[in-house]
């Protein structure tokens, strides 16, 4: 089976866009969130630069520390909340596969380009041309490793996929068909005997490795705070991607919250104690009750597309590859479902 598919929009539901909330004074929640991140298939991160030669090794810190870095998590989750929460296409260029696609995405989902921003824009900040819409509520360190399991060095197949400008899979048919999303392979990963000009040689972090992970936000409204959480949260048999080489069974992980810290500016003044810690039993009441917005959608296509696609069922071998050229020229008309 083709190793994506996409998670479709709901086009008659446009971005509902507002000002961000401001940075000069408190609304809001605000507060931290910590916990930690459990690799359930191989995981890798270049460093930077690349090496010229050998395998290329995970990127640490100046320590030496295996980490996921603030970057990659910020994008991963900036990608999640446009998804659920209808947010604007941040990094779509018109483009797929070469082929110009401009006008198959409705102009109310295009990138926000004034002080009115959608969901992801107001929480992760926006810019346009050189211009600063917003800074953004909420922030990613590093997430550091707690335990690693190496893993030896491995030639990856070659990740990219054939360019047959196969219109069935990504056109809906009017209009773009959704976010990519790759499926989890817990089979393992797909590994190649040799270096070639499409693949690359590396050392990824085995299955078990964990990584502790940390955010702060501050003056998050109630949804966006919601939205922020179900998309940590998802659901118990749904599973993260991160990181390189995804069409090959890499990067599935487990993220699990800890801790939340919470401090509600709204509440500070009535009540004495304006900061909330959840830990242990309280913080999965808090959680489930934070997320039952999104859980108890079963309705959304945009949702259901995303617990297929993102379902981790450690017992699943479905061997998931880019079907071949030959699938291609005999199947010219076929949708992505169709892929065996
Ligand atoms: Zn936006």
């Amino acid at each position: 089976m083709n190793p994506y598919d996409f998670v479709p929009i709901d086009w008659d539901k446009s971005p509902i866009r507002k000002p961000a909330s401001p940075h000069d004074r408190f609304s809001g929640v605000s507060g931290k969130i910590e916990g930690t991140i459990t690799a359930e298939t191989p995981i890798f991160i270049f460093d930077s630069p690349k090496k010229m030669c050998g395998a290329e090794p995970f990127i640490t810190n100046q320590q030496g520390q295996h980490i996921i870095p603030g970057s990659s998590l910020k994008g991963l989750f900036r990608s999640l909340v446009e998804t659920v929460g209808n947010g604007c296409f941040l990094f779509f260029d018109g483009k797929y596969e070469d082929k110009d696609i401009t006008t198959k995405l409705p102009e109310d989902f295009k990138k926000c380009e004034t002080a009115d921003l959608c969901i992801a824009c107001r929480m992760f900040g926006a810019m346009h041309s050189s211009d600063m819409l917003s800074l953004g509520h909420v922030s990613f360190n590093d997430a550091v490793e707690v335990s690693i399991c190496e893993h030896e060095a491995v030639y990856t197949i070659a990740l990219m996929g054939p360019k047959p400008r196969h219109e069935a899979f990504y056109l809906d048919p009017e209009w773009i068909a959704g976010r990519k999303y790759y499926f989890h392979q817990p089979r393992g990963i797909l590994p190649a005997q040799t270096k070639t000009n499409y693949n690359e040689h590396i050392i990824p972090v085995d299955t078990g490795s964990q990584f502790a992970f940390s955010l702060q936000f501050t003056n998050l409204e109630t949804l966006e705070l919601q939205t922020l959480l179900y998309t940590l949260v998802l659901e118990q048999d749904m599973r993260h991607k991160i990181g390189y080489g995804k069409p090959a069974g890499f990067g599935s992980v487990h993220f699990d919250i800890t801790k939340l810290t919470l401090i509600d500016y709204a509440s500070r003044y009535v009540a004495k104690q304006g900061t909330t810690e959840y830990e242990g039993e309280g913080r999965k009441t808090y959680l489930s009750e934070q997320t039952q917005l999104f859980t108890d959608d079963t309705t959304s296509p945009t949702l259901n597309a995303l617990r297929r696609i993102w379902r981790w069922d450690p017992n699943d071998t479905t061997a998931y590859r880019y079907p071949s050229q030959d699938w291609f020229d005999k199947n010219s008309n076929a949708p992505i479902r169709e892929t065996l």
